[in-house]
């Protein structure tokens, strides 16, 4: 029971955080966008591919979360964008991000942005139950993975605006039910954004960078 109430003051202390953090955000007219999935999801892939078609028009930045390595921060990096990296198996909690380690990521960021990526740490289940001030949360799954991930994880699904499927090129070499991914997102989370695409063909990215662009427009952040 003392366990219980310890993690809902955790949570408890985190919303906080994280409602204070998205105050600051809007105001600065930064949006910001929590990528969340499981490990080798395609996070990376496609948080690099989005920067690729959207970094003339925008100041993009991203904060990097990682358990223990630089490997994902050094390939946003070679893309000319600021990139801080917050390796959570010194800070603690080593499997999820904290609106707190945003804050403090943000410091090191060091650059004024106007779209910020989070890029979660590789995880589909305590990463849903941080919020980290974000202003969308996209929740990835990919055609490797298998079609239960969505039904197995549903916290992850349910509180996403977004569904990405990702890898979608290899759908024929697995035996990978759309019909049934789909009925499950229409379970879950009816009102979810769904794209079936592949980041690393680019297959689709321009109508996801598309739609991210009509997100920032609709939730009254300006260019800059
Ligand atoms: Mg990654
Ligand atoms: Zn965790």
């Amino acid at each position: 029971l003392k366990k219980i109430k310890l993690s809902a003051n955790i949570l408890e202390e985190n919303d906080l955080a994280a409602n204070k953090a998205r105050k600051y955000f809007t105001k600065q007219n930064i949006f910001v966008i929590n990528f969340m999935g499981s490990p080798g999801s395609g996070k990376t892939t496609l948080i690099s591919g989005i920067i690729k078609l959207l970094k003339k028009k925008y100041s993009l930045g991203v904060i990097e979360g990682d358990v223990a390595t630089a490997k994902d921060a050094e390939k946003i990096a070679k893309l000319k964008i600021p990139v801080a990296l917050l390796n959570t198996d010194q800070i603690g909690n080593a499997c999820h991000l904290t609106s707190k380690m945003i804050r403090k990521a943000y410091k090191k960021l060091g650059e004024k942005v106007n779209i910020l990526f989070i890029e979660n740490i590789g995880n589909l289940v305590c990463p849903a139950e941080f919020d980290l001030g974000e202003h969308l949360r996209i929740s990835m799954t990919s055609i490797t993975e298998g079609d239960d991930k969505i039904s197995k994880y549903p916290p992850m699904f349910m509180k996403a605006d977004v569904i990405v499927v990702n890898k979608f090129d290899l759908l024929r070499h697995f035996d990978f039910s759309v019909k049934g991914v789909k009925k499950d997102i229409a379970r879950l989370n009816p009102k979810a954004k769904v794209f079936y695409l592949d980041a690393t063909a680019g297959k689709d990215l321009d109508k996801f960078a598309a739609y991210l662009e009509e997100r920032l427009i609709n939730l009254q952040f300006t260019i800059e």
